[in-house]
């Protein structure tokens, strides 16, 4: 069996990588608590955060409970940076 071939099997893991798209709220966690520490990366409201995450989840873009289509990016994580946009094609959602 090929590489692709076993991926393609498992809808949960990057494409590109084979890294799982699923991350706990623990490793959320530890990753702001050292993002928290570099001053030029500001995090948004937990308001705008639930907002944002809110359109996410009842986007169609929106795969694996986790990732969106169109820019890749775990959305726990992108949502909680204050400068990130919606890259959807069709206008941003948030
Ligand atoms: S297109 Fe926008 S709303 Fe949809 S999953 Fe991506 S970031 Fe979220």
């Amino acid at each position: 069996m090929s590489i692709l071939s076993g991926m393609s099997q498992n809808s949960s893991f990057c494409k590109g990588c084979t890294a799982t798209v699923h991350i706990s709220e623990e490793e959320i966690s530890k990753l702001f608590g050292n993002v928290s520490r570099v001053r030029s990366i500001k995090l948004t409201t937990e308001e705008n955060y639930e907002r944002r995450m809110q359109a996410c989840r009842a986007c169609e873009a929106f795969q694996f409970g986790t990732t969106c289509r169109w820019c890749g990016c775990l959305m726990e994580i992108k949502a909680k940076l204050q400068a990130s946009t919606c890259p959807s094609p069709a206008g941003s959602r948030w």
